[in-house]
This record gives C-alpha cells, sequence and structure tokens, in this order.
C-alpha cells in the first residue's frame, strides 16, 4: 500500500509467506511424518529468512547476498545425519538458522551508524537470536537422548515465543527504518537545489544557523561571502535560458571543488550563492573567495559546443563568532557585493566588523579587483 515500485517489499513478502509456510509444515510434524523428515519445513523457514535479508539489501541498493544460501546448505547438508531423530533435526535447525542472524546481523551491523537506530536494533535483535539459536543447538545435543522424538522439554519450550517476539520487534523496527529513510529523502529535497546540486536557500540557513550556534561559544572568526555573476541578464538573453541555468549549475560546481571541508555553500538565489567560512581568517576567508572567483571566472563554460564567458563578483564580511548574528554578517556582505558590483564588477569587496563597536560604527567599505 505504501509504494508499490520498491522491491524490498516484494522480497519481504516473499519472506514472511515462506517463514509462515515453514511454522505452519513444521507444527503438522506429526500428521506429515515424511515432510519433516526431508526437512521440507526447515528449507522453507531458512528461505524465507534469506529472501527477508534480500529484501534488507535491495532496499540499500546493494546486490543480493549469495552467502544467504549457506544456511539451507548447513541444514541440507546435516539432514542425511539428523533425519531419523527430532533432536538431531532441531540441533541442524537451530545451527542453520543461528548462522542466518549472525549473517544479517553482522551484514546490518556494519551499514547501521554509530548511534542507536532501528537498524542497529534489528541487528542486535538478529545477533541476541543467534546466540540463542547456538545455545539452544548445544542445550538439545546434551539431551539428545532425553528427548528422542520430541518434544522439546524446559526452557526449550519458550525458544519460538521468543523467536516470535523477535520477529514482532524487527516488524516494527523495520517500519521505523523506513520511515526514517523516506523522512531523510524528503529533507533533502527540501534542503537541497535541484540545478545546482548545492544546498538551497532554506537548507543553506539551516545548516549555517546550526553551525554559528556550534561555535557561539567560541572566539573563533566566521566569515560570510555572498557571490553574484555578472551581467547574467545578457548569458541569458545572448544564449538563451538553458545555457543560464548552465553557467549557474557550472558555478556551484567549480565553487564546491574550490571550498574548504567544513565550509557550507548554498544557492539563495537565482544566480546568487552564499558561502559560510567557519573558523577562519579574514586573509584565508579572501583566498577560498578569489579561488572560487578565479575557477569560475578563468576557463569558459562550455554548452552546446558554445564557450560562454563569465564572472562573478563577491562581498565578504566577518565577525568573532562571539555574539554573531547571522543576517547582520549577510547583510554587511551583501553591501560589500553592492560596493564591489558599484566598483566595475569581477571583483571581491570586504566589509570587516571584528569588535562589537565596530558592529554599530559606519561600515568600512574596501573594493579591490
Ligand atoms: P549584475 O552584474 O548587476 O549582477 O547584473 P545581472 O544581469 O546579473 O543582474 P541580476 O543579478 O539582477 O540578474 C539576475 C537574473 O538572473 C535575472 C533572472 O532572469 C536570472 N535568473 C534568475 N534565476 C535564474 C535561473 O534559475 N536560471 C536562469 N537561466 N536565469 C535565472
Ligand atoms: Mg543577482
Ligand atoms: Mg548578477
Amino acid at each position: 500500500m505504501r509504494d508499490r515500485s520498491t522491491r524490498s517489499y516484494s522480497w519481504w513478502i516473499l519472506g514472511f509467506l515462506l517463514s509462515g509456510l515453514g511454522v505452519i509444515l513444521a507444527a503438522q510434524r506429526q500428521a506429515l511424518p515424511q515432510l519433516s523428515a526431508l526437512g521440507v519445513p526447515g528449507f522453507f523457514a531458512l528461505f524465507g529468512a534469506g529472501a527477508l535479508w534480500c529484501g534488507l539489501r535491495v532496499f540499500d541498493q546493494r546486490p543480493l547476498p549469495k552467502l544467504a544460501l549457506l544456511p539451507p546448505l548447513i541444514w541440507a547438508v546435516g539432514l542425511p545425519f539428523a533425519y531419523p531423530s527430532y533432536a538431531l533435526r532441531q540441533i541442524d535447525y537451530n545451527l542453520a538458522i543461528g548462522t542466518m542472524t549472525l549473517l544479517i546481523g553482522l551484514d546490518l551491523s556494519r551499514t547501521s551508524s554509530r548511534e542507536l537506530s532501528p537498524r542497529l536494533c534489528i541487528a542486535l535483535i538478529c545477533l541476541f537470536e543467534t546466540v540463542v539459536s547456538y545455545s539452544q543447538a548445544i542445550a538439545i545435543f546434551a539431551m539428545r537422548d532425553e528427548i528422542g522424538q520430541g518434544p522439546l522439554r524446559g526452557w526449550l519450550t519458550f525458544a519460538p515465543f521468543q523467536s516470535a517476539v523477535a520477529m514482532v520487534a524487527i516488524v516494527v523496527l523495520g517500519i521505523l527504518m523506513i520511515g526514517e529513510r523516506s523522512e531523510r529523502r524528503l529533507r533533502e529535497l527540501a534542503m537541497n537545489d535541484q540545478l545546482s546540486g548545492v544546498l538551497n536557500r532554506r537548507g543553506f540557513f539551516e545548516a549555517s544557523a546550526a553551525r554559528l550556534a556550534e561555535l557561539s561559544g567560541t572566539s573563533c572568526e566566521i566569515a560570510i561571502a555572498l557571490f553574484d555573476i555578472d551581467y547574467f541578464k545578457a548569458i541569458n538573453d545572448k544564449y538563451g535560458h538553458p545555457a543560464g541555468d548552465k553557467v549557474i549549475a557550472e558555478f556551484a560546481k567549480r565553487a564546491a571543488h574550490a571550498i574548504r571541508q567544513g565550509d557550507i555553500l548554498g544557492r539563495i538565489g537565482g544566480e546568487e550563492f552564499a558561502l559560510l567560512l567557519p573558523n577562519t581568517t579574514l586573509n584565508d576567508a579572501r583566498l577560498v573567495v578569489d579561488r572560487i572567483r578565479a575557477a569560475f571566472g578563468d576557463a569558459p563554460i562550455l554548452h552546446d559546443k558554445i564557450e560562454i564567458a563569465a564572472t562573478a563578483s563577491a562581498g565578504l564580511s566577518i565577525d568573532r563568532a562571539h555574539g554573531i548574528v547571522l543576517d547582520r554578517l549577510i547583510s554587511a556582505a551583501d553591501s560589500a557585493l553592492y560596493a564591489a558590483k558599484k566598483a566595475g564588477r569581477s571583483r571581491t569587496s570586504i566589509l570587516h566588523a571584528v569588535t562589537p563597536a565596530d558592529r554599530d560604527a559606519a561600515p568600512i567599505v574596501r573594493s579591490s579587483p
């Protein structure tokens, strides 16, 4: 009902159907002794668990796990020795299913983040099930003569109940895992700009505000640069709107290559970009800004075999992190950008406010080509 284009659901449906059939057939052990002796219920349950694993791999867009065939193989190899005895079949099955949950648990824990996530919880449950299954195999081996043709006795009778509880928990956690991913995808759509691939306005302001909050207690300096492509209307008019789009995308691409790790780049308007440079000096910020302008301006942009030359102007402002106000820093950068445009474009202007006293003083704008 949720999303018919997702192939992992088909694997999960198959997995639950097979596991369910396996349980029903295993419960009919008395009525269908031949089937049990041939291990049919075990194959259903194990292939079912393997299909659940395949569904997880498809969900992650990773290849199907060949190792999912190992547990049914363990079951098949053990059967000739185990088939006359219920106790021995139980040992064989527990080894096989314990190996399956071990493989799934390890696979999931390798792909989950450090913090407690639904995925990590599923991994832990799988690993716990491995401990339960292997302990059961050992316990049944010790009591194999006593158990004979069954049924199991003592704490072993609780094993199916706990595995049913584990299954329900995995289903609930699985739904949380799916929801978490859709939420993350929606967030990405809401925060990123499709044309340029960098953060959009909302994304830039959210990421910047979060970074500023982290740094607000420190004494480092934070810079903001605003970029605006020069004579962009003329590019649109001369080469067409798609060419203009290409120029915008190319600016983002070249800028993204030129920034440092930790700098935050976003497209905040049509052909306007903002860059937050946390923990920087004025000189370093200036180097980055000029590197971006050079990367953009020095080589023409190729669109439909036509070379388009373009430049960008930048306004830069810097302030101490302590007590910083993002809007203020941006409007200072905006004034600097305006000055750069006025002074002839294709240059960087700086509006510097380091001390609180400076913040309230009249802005000093310096411009350099
Ligand atoms: P200046 O040097 O003063 O910046 O001149 P300019 O022509 O670049 O002026 P301005 O910055 O005001 O130009 C913005 C233009 O960008 C207006 C609009 O048509 C165009 N634009 C805005 N968004 C897009 C877009 O997504 N794609 C394209 N192709 N053009 C856009
Ligand atoms: Mg503009
Ligand atoms: Mg412009």
